[in-house]
């Protein structure tokens, strides 16, 4: 039955032999990272058999660098991760949504070329409820190769990245992969241990019905948010002239990976809610990874304000406004942000008719 199918390792080795300049660390490095990705699904998988559940710790010692619970599969994940792929020769560096500074490797193992960021489990609020959580990485290249990497070497745009992935512990574990060449995406056989090429070349097609936003903090978002979401509930009767869908699954991996499938506009965006937070989700290992995969698959992600992968990053957990999916709906939602800055908005937005239609109207 898997004669002829496409195994991760193979899929590597392939790429590495049609770009001949490309050493076999890279493939040795995803090789890793896919070893990592199946111990973190198992488990995520056996959940309470393995008493993973629930938080990590007491509750003063249970709380991570963002100020947020670390549950135990948090804190599993992220060792898992660490000593997966630390002495593998290819990394000079580490750095993890669940530790605050960079994470030095240790001495005996040789420092490498590349940089790896990542959100160990991310989604894990869902864990408790057996809904999907993920793993998101982002591999940079090293300033300094063979040295231990700085902070400062974290800090590049998402446009410098070689590498990112997600991988996905649902009904199925997959890993969605891209280097710049498309978005493939794989599928885990437990029976033979290995990751099987199900779906190549992920496209996301350019208009949606289906928009994704946690609407309870709707009377803190910004008014061109405001405007497109009242638009799409107006289905329609509104200036769409057609019904949405909404989908909410507080997962960012299974948002990402249902919009890879079918198309589809996320949004967790630049709110008033706290204002030392200017977005909720973070750069790095959650914001450029999804970008790269999303624009790979022909889909767009911007803050509202501009493109998430040009941004130049000053912190190693600097949050981030994410809105992203299919091309029209993410260009339409950034042409608002353009349209409020300038004072350009149209007045049916802001005029009574338009206001009773309002789910959100606030006054
Ligand atoms: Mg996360
Ligand atoms: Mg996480």
């Amino acid at each position: 039955m898997h004669f002829g199918r496409k195994t991760l390792t193979r899929y590597t080795i392939e790429q590495e032999h049609r770009h001949p300049g490309v050493s076999g660390e890279f493939s040795s490095l995803l090789n890793s990272l896919a070893t990592a990705i199946k111990i973190i699904s198992n488990q995520v998988n056996k959940g309470a058999l393995i008493g993973a559940l629930g938080n990590a710790g007491t509750d003063s010692a249970s709380v991570n660098v963002q100020g947020e619970v670390q549950k135990k599969l948090d804190v599993m994940s992220n060792d898992v991760m660490l000593q997966e792929n630390e002495w593998s020769g290819n990394l000079s560096g580490m750095a993890s949504e669940e530790m605050e500074d960079v994470y030095v490797l240790p001495t005996h193992c040789r420092r490498g070329k590349y940089l790896l960021v990542f959100d160990p489990l991310d989604g894990s609020s869902n864990i408790d409820v057996n809904l999907t959580v993920g793993t998101i990485f982002s591999i940079l290249r090293a300033p300094n190769p063979g040295k231990d990497a700085t902070l400062e070497d974290f800090l590049q745009p998402g446009t410098q990245q070689v590498c990112a992935g997600l991988a996905l512990y649902g009904p199925s574990t997959m890993l969605v992969l891209t280097t710049g060449d498309g978005v493939d995406g794989f599928t885990l056989d437990r029976d033979i241990g290995a990751f099987i090429l199900t779906h190549p070349q992920m496209r996301i097609p350019d208009d949606t019905h289906e928009f994704a936003i946690n609407s309870s903090n709707s009377r803190f978002w910004e008014p061109p948010v405001q405007r497109y979401v009242t638009e799409c509930l107006a289905g329609q009767t509104g200036p769409r002239g057609r019904d949405f869908n909404m989908r909410w699954v507080a997962s960012l991996v299974a948002e990402a990976f249902r919009i890879l499938t079918r198309g589809g506009i996320f949004m967790y965006p630049k709110d008033s809610k706290d204002a030392t937070k200017p977005g909720r989700l973070r750069l790095l290992y959650e914001a450029n990874p999804i970008s790269f995969i999303i624009e790979q698959a022909g889909g767009k992600s911007t803050t509202g304000r501009e493109r998430v992968m040009e941004m130049s990053p000053t912190e190693l957990h600097q949050r981030v406004p994410l809105i992203f999916g299919s091309k029209n709906e993410v260009e339409r939602v950034a042409g608002y942000h353009a349209e409020y800055a300038s004072g350009k908005e149209p007045d049916t937005f802001n005029s009574p008719l338009f206001s009773t239609r309002s789910l959100f109207r606030t006054q």
